[in-house]
């Protein structure tokens, strides 16, 4: 069976930071649980209570490169110099199983997945207002004030690529936001295809094809 006939559904999110991308989808699987996150792998370190296997596998840039050498990697990218990769290993499985799958990625992976796999569902995710992700950056304080200067000159560049994408959710509230979520992972699994692939047995039995 090719990837393209997995029972599962391909959900890919991506936003800003400070987007509320995290949180958003954190919710939305506290809601569902029929969808799993895929855990990817990324050369940059833990950050506070990150756990190897649980936020990211974090591995030294060799192990990376190898695994892109052997093809271990379903899409990868730079981001803000680190190397992250979703590896197909994490994902082939659960759509197999058919298992919803949502990949937490940056643009540049997203536009990659959409190119191997059409029927994967791309959202992005967009804050009301410029000034607003700056307020929400500046909150979070995370990061430095020149940090926060270049994840807005960065921000300016993902959202440009939002066009791409199937689906737009704003997080101006964040109920409206989660509930949009919840709303486009439902419609995708009633489209025909989704159904197709989903209840094999019920198409067969009305002579669907
Ligand atoms: P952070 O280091 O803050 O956890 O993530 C930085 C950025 O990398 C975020 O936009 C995050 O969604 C993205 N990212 C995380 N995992 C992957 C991945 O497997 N592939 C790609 N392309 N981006 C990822």
């Amino acid at each position: 069976m090719k990837i393209m006939e997995f029972p599962g559904n391909l959900y890919v999110v991506a936003a800003p930071s400070g987007a509320g991308k995290s949180s958003l989808v954190k919710a939305l699987l506290e809601l569902d649980a029929r969808l799993m996150v895929s855990v990817s792998h990324t050369t940059r370190k833990p950050r506070g209570q990150e756990q190897d296997g649980r936020e990211y596998w974090f591995i030294p840039e060799p192990a990376f490169r190898a695994m892109i050498a052997h093809g271990d990697f379903f899409e990868w990218a730079e981001v803000h110099g680190n190397l992250y990769g979703t590896s197909r290993a994490a994902i082939e499985a659960r759509l197999k199983a058919g298992e919803d799958v949502v990949l937490e990625i940056d643009f540049q992976g997203a536009l990659q997945i959409k190119q191997l796999f059409p029927m994967a569902v791309l959202i992005f995710i967009l804050p009301p207002s410029w000034s607003e992700l700056r307020q929400r950056l500046l909150r979070r304080g995370e990061d430095a004030g020149e940090v926060i200067e270049q994840r807005m000159v960065n921000a300016r560049h993902e959202v440009a690529q939002a066009r791409h994408f199937d689906y737009i959710v704003v997080n101006a509230l964040f109920e409206t936001a989660l509930f949009d979520l919840k709303t486009i992972v439902h419609a995708q699994r009633l489209k025909y295809a989704a159904q197709r692939r989903s209840r094999p047995a019920v198409f067969d039995a009305l002579q669907l094809s």
